[in-house]
């Protein structure tokens, strides 16, 4: 039977995911294939449950599943479990295994060792979940969280033990966990402003979860103030390896992911 591999969403047409893994399967010199698969919310569970019979090794899970692959996984990874949420789930023995390759894949995207380092997440979502899980497993100092609806920060604080800030303050690394600059029109300042940086001093570093053709307002206003940005599509590649690797059992080949990853989503 043939090898499965594919990324569940609704809708997932502007999934980049195919074009990322079909030239690292080849690469890996595996006959395997990634498809996308539209399912809506009412059929996800259903379908995800019985992928294994048709071949499937394993599935990405983009919005809006993540939580219910939570649900239905029968193990989970210590991330999976402290987010809440799944992005890779994988068939195995008449398994279910659910993983969130979103945290580590920041971290290998980030590139340094944040242990130590005073950090503010902007944002209170599926993604600053993961984040600051992954900030505050590294070792990070001080995790503190800032969100337009500061209700939503408050009790993403308190559900995972760090700090919610009032107003973003300095640090040695900021995350845009934000929409804030998916629109590639919205200009540097209104985006600074939208995220209530205007005023605070660019960080060190700033790592920026948006990305697009050209650099986001926001990574355009830390770059200006001399700081060294990190990128979301470098992240999305780093996350599709963690799920990689964990099918095939062999390292990802990363610059064929990268260059995937870059192309245009063609449904
Ligand atoms: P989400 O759960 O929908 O959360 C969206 C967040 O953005 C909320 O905190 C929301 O604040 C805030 N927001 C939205 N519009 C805003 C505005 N105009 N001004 C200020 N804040 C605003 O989304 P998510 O899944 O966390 O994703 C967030 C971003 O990260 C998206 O751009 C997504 O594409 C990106 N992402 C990238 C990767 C990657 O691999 N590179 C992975 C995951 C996500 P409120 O609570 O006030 O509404």
């Amino acid at each position: 039977m043939q090898t499965m591999l594919g990324v569940a969403g609704w809708p997932v047409a502007h999934s980049r995911s195919p074009a990322m893994f079909a030239p690292a399967l080849e690469q890996l010199g595996l006959d395997w294939r990634y498809v996308r698969l539209p399912l809506p919310p009412e059929r996800f569970a259903e379908t995800a449950r019985v992928l294994a019979a048709s071949g499937y090794r394993g599935i990405n899970v983009t919005l809006p599943h993540k939580r219910a692959a939570h649900d239905l996984a029968d193990e989970l990874t210590d991330a999976a479990a402290a987010i809440g949420a799944v992005n890779t789930l994988t068939y195995a023995d008449g398994r279910i295994e659910g993983d969130n390759s979103d945290a580590g894949g920041f971290l290998d995207a980030l590139g340094a060792d944040p242990a130590g380092w005073r950090c503010v997440v902007l944002g209170a979502g599926g993604s600053a979940r993961a984040v600051v899980w992954a900030l505050r497993e590294a070792g990070a100092a001080e995790v503190s969280i800032w969100n337009r609806t500061a209700e939503r920060a408050a009790a993403l604080a308190g559900d995972l033990g760090v700090r919610h800030a009032a107003t973003p303050e300095a640090a040695d690394l900021i995350v845009n966990c934000t929409s804030v600059g998916i629109d590639q029109s919205v200009g540097e300042a209104e985006a600074v402003a939208a995220v209530g940086l205007a005023g605070v001093d660019p960080p060190a570093r700033f790592f920026d979860l948006t990305y697009g053709p050209e650099p986001t307002p926001l990574g355009r206003w830390a770059a200006a103030g001399g700081a060294t940005v990190g990128d979301g599509l470098e992240m999305l590649v780093r996350q599709g390896a963690r799920s990689l690797e964990r099918w095939t059992g062999a390292p990802a080949p990363l610059d064929a992911m990268r260059a995937g990853a870059r192309l245009r989503p063609s449904p």
